[in-house]
């Protein structure tokens, strides 16, 4: 049984996530996208909150269950029975932040491994980031991110209604 955890904030999930997620189900029997409580990142959706989202998103994919996870992930990775993390790396630009990472876990672990998924190559502009900016400004998100994250992006941006005075 290959088993292996794709980490991450989710903060929300975006179709390059999505991507990675459906890639990485083809090749292990069963993948956790775990999503992280990172107390030293602010972020716009509540842990459980992105959990739900992901949840929802991968419905279709028999062999993807979502969890959620505080402290090291090397920590977790061991609880759980795998060396395999999965990462999706877009760019150059974050190839360093990844490489530190990754040996720093094999530092902390070193029978742990970290595989980088490229995403589709439409999908290496994304991030959580620039599509939460688009939508706090009114842009449409729905190329990016599935139907779900539209929706719940749309519920927190709702426009407020102009005051009409008599
Ligand atoms: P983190 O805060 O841990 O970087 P993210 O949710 O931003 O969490 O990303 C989780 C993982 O998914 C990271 O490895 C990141 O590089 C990767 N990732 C983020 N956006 C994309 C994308 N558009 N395509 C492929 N991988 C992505």
């Amino acid at each position: 049984m290959r088993m292996a955890i794709y980490p991450g904030s989710f903060d929300p999930l975006t179709n390059g996530h999505l991507d990675i997620i459906q890639r990485a189900s083809k090749i292990f029997d069963r993948v956790v996208v775990a999503v992280a409580k990172n107390e030293s990142k602010s972020s716009l959706f509540s842990i459980s909150q992105r959990q739900e989202l992901v949840t929802r998103c991968v419905g279709h994919l028999p062999n993807v269950e979502v969890d959620t996870f505080t402290g090291l992930l090397v920590n977790y990775a061991e609880r759980h029975g795998t060396d395999v993390i999965i990462r999706g790396l877009r760019a150059v630009s974050d190839f360093e932040f990844e490489f530190q990472m990754a040996l720093m876990n094999r530092k902390l672990n070193e029978h742990v491994e970290t595989i980088f998924m490229m995403p589709k190559d439409t999908y290496t502009f994304l991030s959580s980031g620039l599509v939460k900016e688009i939508a706090r400004l009114g842009g449409d998100v729905g190329a990016f991110v599935p139907v779900p994250v539209r929706e719940a992006l749309a519920s927190v941006f709702a426009p407020v209604p102009s005051q009409t005075t008599v």
